[in-house]
């Protein structure tokens, strides 16, 4: 991953740059947050990186360098190390594709590529990627969708990998036979999407910090699943820049809910 470091080709003389009226200085102001804001990017992508990347790459590393040192390994055992190795880079790739949309969400390119995208047929369609794993755990899974189409304006791959991490992480934190449903609702000028489960849950002094990049929930850490942090941060950047917001709330060990609100495309065009 190449970073571009944030500061400017040809630095402006301080004077220069001082103020000289209220207007002057709120661009200042808002260069400044803007200039902050990508220096928090910044140092977020190479933590991820510098963190993240480091126990998948070393697990394959290791992985390779014992496959070459042994000399007659039995088939079971080949079979054993290779999809170890399979799960390691499948664990890099995932995080790779986070840091990118992470990325992408930061350099504000979405705004351009906006357009209607109906919500019924997105989220059935990240529902569909999670039913061989549903399935695998016995969870039952339970879906209502709105009657009518719920269009909103916005990026049909971002919100789509929004929707995924949020079923993903109910699929992750329920145990196996535990319960989740999927609701999608529209009001006269919102779609509201819930995604429900019976899982382990999160404390109530996580449901905001549990959104912050990296922050991973103590009774998930506890219970050893496995995770970057990464996920609802991405969710609530995308949900934000669709002019929406997400929310959480749990009893530990009695289930979650995450609710996503988004501004239909009908209510925009009469604001
Ligand atoms: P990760 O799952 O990789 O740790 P996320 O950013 O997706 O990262 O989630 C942050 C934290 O929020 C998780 O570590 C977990 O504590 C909590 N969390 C997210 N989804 C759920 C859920 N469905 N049930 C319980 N806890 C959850």
């Amino acid at each position: 991953m190449t970073l571009q470091p944030f500061l400017p080709d040809d630095p402006q003389p301080l004077t220069d740059a001082m103020p000289s009226s209220d207007a002057q200085l709120s661009e200042l102001r808002s260069l400044y947050e803007r200039v902050r804001g990508l220096e928090r990017m910044k140092s977020t992508l190479l933590d991820i990186a510098a963190h993240d990347l480091r126990n998948p790459i070393g697990a394959i590393r290791n992985l390779a360098e014992m496959m070459l040192k042994t000399d007659a390994l039995t088939p079971e055992r080949y079979t054993a190390m290779m999809q170890d190795i399979l799960s390691a880079a499948n664990d890099a790739a995932r995080i790779i594709d986070d840091l990118l949309i992470l990325q992408r969400i930061d350099r504000g390119e979405r705004d351009a590529t906006f357009r209607s995208v109906e919500l019924g047929a997105l989220l059935r369609g990240a529902v569909q990627k999670q039913l061989a794993r549903v399935e695998q755990r016995h969870q039952a899974l339970r879906t209502q969708y709105a009657g009518e189409p719920a269009v909103v304006l916005g990026e049909p791959a971002l919100l789509r990998e929004a929707f995924v991490n949020v079923l993903d992480n109910a699929v992750k934190y329920t145990p196996d036979g535990g319960e989740i449903g999927v609701k999608l609702v529209i009001t006269v000028d919102n779609a509201f999407i819930d995604v429900t489960d019976s899982g382990v849950g999160f404390a109530p002094d996580e449901a905001a910090l549990i959104f912050e990049p990296f922050y991973r929930g103590r009774i998930g850490i506890a219970k050893g699943i496995p995770g970057t942090g990464l996920g609802l941060h991405i969710v609530k950047q995308v949900v934000e820049q669709h002019g929406g917001g997400v929310s959480a709330v749990s009893q530990p060990g009695g289930g979650s809910t995450f609710s996503i609100v988004l501004p239909l495309l009908s209510s925009l065009i009469r604001a």
